[in-house]
């Protein structure tokens, strides 16, 4: 299902402005939470969350939502929220991960200022908390297989088995336990497990691995520990070692959460933590899981994980979108409890409204066609003076050069137009933007294709932009650069990844195949264009409306200086303004 934002409070309501927190009415559920705690003085009145990723991928506009949620709450109450990384299972991390989680949340806007911290780091404290759960009879090694554990589990309707191995004595499981750590046993061949209820209605209660054997080297410990902590058993742990108070995560968690509780309960630890679950993202056209982004990335469908295709942050940078944009998107969405699936036109229309205001308007040509005026010097150039963004004179003005010969868009040409056409045909006057009135006077084919190589025309040098002369009007207006003065770029324009929604997208594991899905049209180069010289000097990552085009941005990863390759960000067509409308 798709959600009408419009018609869904929870927008409105993410919309406020500062305000009383106590007043319901303008807060989301988990302010809600946090401001019931607060008036009964739980937490010493503190406040204190965490963004938890695993490094196993780059993040997406979905973790940017649970960024600005945690970081967001955390300066709203004048707490704290820490960075942690989640890495506990070696075999899929990597530090490249690492990294470019830590590139992503601070461009985002957002700092964890000392409080970097990861769950490896406590490695040595759960190795502690789980002898103290099987000295307490709460957890025992048990040696069946992944394969008989999920069998002994039973199902939603049927209670699970009981382990044979459930009974052992203390001293025996904390013999094996140790064992295990010293690396005496087999990849697999025993894990140690949680010992709560196997007909718990909640299949994570029943009996839950909470170590597992696996020889990988890890980029942190290295070849220190060959038993790592599930994250069910690391997670609750990590929270309260850190002081953590609210626990916000994905909706998937909720059936986790007694299992997270019974883990703090059970264990001695001076600090209590509360999960709140919250919907998580899901966006029209794309997939949001760091698994299927990595399946495309591997298998070479798109060119990388910042490919500007992609939705994860490194992808949107790529593509033009700012940090604002993105925290203005995730505002808008809010916080909901139930799973609901994002127009991605709401996200393109956050972007347009930041570049409206913050980017130069300049000319750019992306299929070129000559037009020679036959009046006008030649060898003569004039600087005409352009305004850079009508919608913020501050950003003031800067110099076009005009000249004899000029580029238009092949398609602000038709020798055979259709009625309404006002651009550029035979005989007809348009305006060449900030310049002069030109009149198409002939067509130059070459004479064995018929292909159209230039146009003839003449200008009228009374009617110069700006000018007390200028008083002919004309439909057309059009963009154009200056053939002598104008700089080879490429453009490239994208579609989206995927045409149809994710049907999976509430379950990230569905198994559908992305590579079905892809969008095999979702990127066009266009190699020929032309820019105004304007851009000689512009930086990579730099934004600017092109006229009648959309917004572009400057690759930030530069592969060839020949030429200036230029990303669209986005199209000027405002579907989600439309949809607002009607
Ligand atoms: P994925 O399913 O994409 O691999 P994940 O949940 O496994 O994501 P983590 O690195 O564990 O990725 O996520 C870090 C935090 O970001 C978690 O608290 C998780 O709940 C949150 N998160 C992940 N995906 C989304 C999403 N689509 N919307 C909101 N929050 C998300
Ligand atoms: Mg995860």
């Amino acid at each position: 299902m798709i959600t009408n934002l419009e018609e869904n409070i929870e927008v409105k309501i993410s919309r406020r402005g500062a305000g009383d927190m106590t007043n319901t009415q303008n807060t989301n559920f988990i302010e809600n939470m946090i401001n019931e705690d607060l008036k009964q003085g739980k937490n010493n009145n503190r406040v204190h969350t965490r963004f938890p990723p695993e490094p196993n991928g780059y993040l997406h506009i979905g973790h940017a939502k649970s960024i600005c949620l945690n970081f967001g709450i955390a300066k709203q109450y004048n707490g704290l929220c820490n960075l942690r990384f989640d890495d506990t299972n070696p075999s899929k991390e990597d530090i490249e991960y690492v990294d470019s989680i830590m590139e992503d949340v601070k461009w985002l806007g957002f700092s964890w200022d000392d409080r970097l911290f990861y769950a490896s780091d406590y490695f040595e404290k759960l190795y502690g908390f789980a002898v103290e759960l099987i000295k307490k009879g709460k957890a025992f090694v048990c040696d069946l297989s992944a394969q008989e554990i999920r069998e002994y589990r039973g199902t939603l309707t049927e209670s699970g088995k009981e382990s044979p191995y459930r009974n052992r004595s203390v001293e025996e499981n904390l013999d094996l336990f140790e064992r295990m750590r010293a690396g005496e046993f087999e990849d697999g061949s025993r894990v140690l497990r949680a010992k709560i209820d196997m007909s718990s209605p909640n299949l994570n209660m029943r009996d839950p691995v909470l170590y597992r054997i696996m020889r990988a080297h890890h980029h942190r410990t290295g070849d220190k520990w060959c038993i790592y902590p599930m994250y069910d058993y690391a997670h609750p742990i990590s929270d309260a070692l850190e002081g953590i108070t609210h626990s916000i995560c994905t909706l998937e968690f909720e059936d986790h959460r007694p299992l997270y509780e019974w883990i703090i309960n059970n264990i001695t630890i001076n600090s209590h933590p509360q999960q709140i679950e919250f919907a998580r993202l899901n966006l029209t056209n794309t997939v949001m899981s760091k698994r299927k982004l990595r399946e495309l990335v591997e298998q070479g469908i798109v060119d990388g994980w910042n490919d500007p295709r992609m939705p994860t942050i490194s992808g949107l940078r790529r593509r033009g979108y700012t940090p604002e944009s993105i925290r203005d998107f995730c505002d808008r969405i809010g916080v909901a409890k139930s799973n609901s699936t994002v127009d991605a036109a709401l996200l393109e229309h956050c972007i347009r409204e930041d570049l409206n205001t913050k980017a130069s308007r300049v000319m750019a040509v992306l299929r070129p066609l000559k037009v020679v005026i036959t009046n006008y010097p030649e060898g003569k150039v004039e600087e005409l003076e352009a305004e850079n963004n009508p919608e913020n004179p501050e950003m003031g003005t800067r110099i076009i050069p005009f000249s004899r010969e000029v580029y238009i868009e092949q398609d602000d040409f038709m020798e055979e137009p259709p009625k309404k056409f006002f651009r550029l045909y035979p005989g007809n006057e348009v305006r060449l933007k900030h310049a002069y009135i030109i009149k198409c006077e002939e067509v130059v084919k070459d004479p064995e294709s018929g292909e159209i190589l230039e146009l003839r025309c003449t200008y009228d040098p009374e009617t110069k932009s700006g000018a007390s002369t200028s008083t002919k009007k004309v439909k057309g207006v059009l963009h154009w650069v200056s053939a002598p003065h104008a700089i080879k770029a490429e453009v490239r324009l994208y579609d989206y990844l995927f045409l149809d929604s994710d049907e999976t997208s509430d379950n990230p594991d569905g198994e559908d195949s992305s590579k079905a899905r892809f969008n095999r049209n979702s990127l066009e180069v266009l190699e020929n264009c032309l820019v105004e010289p304007s851009l000689s000097t512009a930086a990579p990552g730099s934004s600017y409306q092109f006229l009648r085009h959309g917004y572009f941005c400057i690759d930030r990863v530069p592969l060839r200086d020949d030429v200036i390759v230029f990303n669209r960000t986005v199209s000027l067509r405002d579907s989600w303004a439309k949809i607002q409308k009607s």
